[in-house]
């Protein structure tokens, strides 16, 4: 039986010529900055970003981790979405091992934060508080995508209060592909941003975060220290390199499969969320448990959650839909 996995975006695996091109990759210890694939991939996504660096790592909360600790010093705060990933899904890292201490904040609808929220969330100068250095937000936030304006007075509002403005784009490339601007159109904006290689671009392993040259080297520093300093780490780097020539703009049959699932579902009677990317979110209520073994049973595999996110990737094709849409329909009829 054919498995169509919904979970994630990060459930693809390396395609054949992915594999071939990590097989081809020049390789040197990454420690020693002796591995010119590495660099490579490093110079082009921040060349492709408009940054003046960046630094391949493992993960993308690793990426997110270090990206905190190059802001921040121990006793200041980040403000950051209270759904964000940073903030909920990150083990806690900044406040944990950075010493940062978050200051949630409730998020839009659209998945932005009001700024003027934000600026009540601001801490003044005193020494009751600790110092507020950053603003965190994420692109795409749950499949949707910040309006390119909204980023624009996020940029003013935090220059103005003198505050660092970091973007957690894991999928930068799918608001990207929706909004049709090249990166520089959202990554202008940011001090920092950090993308993940292993969501819909497909690779197996690794994030890549970007920044002036000063803050790269502090993110390198900070690196070695939480033990992401990789060796022959070009074989990793090749599938980054890649995905980042063949998996962008196919990212647009993602975004269409989604739709294709939404409008299935709304039709079958579902209540769906409106589609923007790769991200389909229906309200399942309490059927949730009985959906997803109903699923199973038929190859689909689903997260088990009231509130039910699919996720469309590589390894979805479009007469997969059709499968999802004829065992949701048989679900209902049940
Ligand atoms: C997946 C994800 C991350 C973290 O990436 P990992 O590689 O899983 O650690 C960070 N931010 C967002 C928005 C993500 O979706």
């Amino acid at each position: 039986m054919r498995v169509i996995d919904l979970r994630s975006d990060t459930v693809t695996k390396p395609t054949a010529a992915m594999r071939e091109a990590m097989l081809r990759a020049e390789t040197g210890d990454d420690v020693y900055n002796e591995d010119p694939t590495v660099q490579r991939l490093q110079a082009t996504l921040a060349e492709r970003l408009g940054m003046e660096a960046g630094l391949f790592v493992p993960s993308g909360t690793m990426s997110n981790l270090l990206a905190l600790m190059a802001h921040c010093e121990r006793g200041d705060e980040y403000i950051v979405g209270q759904q964000a990933h940073t903030y909920k899904y990150e083990g806690g890292g900044a406040a944990v091992l950075g010493s940062i201490q978050p200051q949630p904040v409730e998020m839009e609808a659209d998945g932005s934060l009001d700024l003027a929220r934000v600026a009540e969330a601001v801490k003044p100068d005193n020494i009751h508080f600790a110092r507020t250095r950053l603003l965190a937000l994420e692109n795409t936030m749950q499949g949707k995508v910040l309006p390119l304006d909204y980023l624009a007075r996020a940029r003013e509002f935090t220059r103005e209060r003198g505050l660092a403005l970091h973007l957690d784009g894991a999928r930068l490339f799918n608001a990207t592909v929706r909004l049709g601007c090249d990166a520089q159109a959202i990554t202008r904006h940011f001090d920092s941003v950090s993308v993940c290689l292993s969501k819909g671009l497909g690779t197996p392993v690794g994030s890549v975060l970007c920044g002036s040259r000063a803050y790269i080297a502090k993110a390198l520093r900070l690196r070695k220290m939480v033990g992401g300093g990789m060796r022959q780490a070009g074989i990793l780097a090749a599938a980054g390199l890649y995905a980042l020539d063949h998996h962008i703009e196919r990212l647009a049959e993602d975004h269409a499969h989604a739709q294709a699932l939404g409008a299935g579902l709304e039709a079958l009677g579902y209540s769906v969320e409106p589609v923007q990317t790769n991200m389909v979110y229906v309200d399942i209520g309490d059927r949730a448990q009985a959906l997803a073994k109903h699923c199973a049973e038929r190859g689909i595999r689903l997260t088990v959650a009231p509130r039910l996110r699919m996720v469309t990737h590589l390894d979805v094709r479009e007469a997969d839909i059709q499968t999802v849409l004829d065992a949701f329909a048989a679900f209902a009829r049940s």
